[in-house]
């Protein structure tokens, strides 16, 4: 099989059995990111146990590629460290600013290398990054609430 079909059916897969869909109760923050260039929208749940990502839920409306991208992103995080997700989140953003000259590592990517020939098309990268904006954005929020609250000491 070439590449690139490969990489079009990880993408289908998780665009037709998307990973930690469907909002789960109970979490911390949840916000709503729309991507206005594409119609993409998702809604998304973020919870913490300290700095591990304990939870990660979303509801997505749009394309097979930003829905993909965010189901990809959730495997990604949950369960590990919030620096490790935006260490991930960073290579992400690198693979899909390259314009196809980055070589993708699947150790840290896993599936999202196959967002590499997106990274070709400028117009489709928002897409790609809309549920990774979304998580950056809740897992902030979740963490400068954490540290305004109850000492755990
Ligand atoms: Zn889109």
């Amino acid at each position: 099989m070439q590449l690139d079909a490969l990489y079009q059916e990880i993408i289908l897969d998780h665009y037709r059995n998307p990973h930690h869909a469907g909002l789960a109760e109970p979490y911390d923050v949840e916000v709503h990111h729309v991507n206005p260039s594409c119609g993409d929208e998702v809604r998304l749940r973020v919870s913490l146990d300290g700095d591990v990502v304990a939870g990660v839920t979303h509801e997505s409306l749009g394309c097979s590629i930003s829905q993909a991208a965010t189901s990809v992103m959730t495997d990604l995080v949950l369960g590990k460290p919030v620096a490790e997700g935006m260490t991930t989140y960073e290579k992400f953003l690198e693979l899909m600013q390259g314009r196809g000259s980055v070589e993708p590592d699947e150790d840290v990517l896993e599936d999202g290398v196959a967002f590499a020939g997106v990274a070709q098309f400028p117009a489709r990268v928002k897409c790609a990054l809309l549920g990774w904006s979304a998580w950056r954005d809740a897992t902030a929020q979740a963490l400068a609430a954490s540290t305004d609250g109850v000492s755990n000491a």
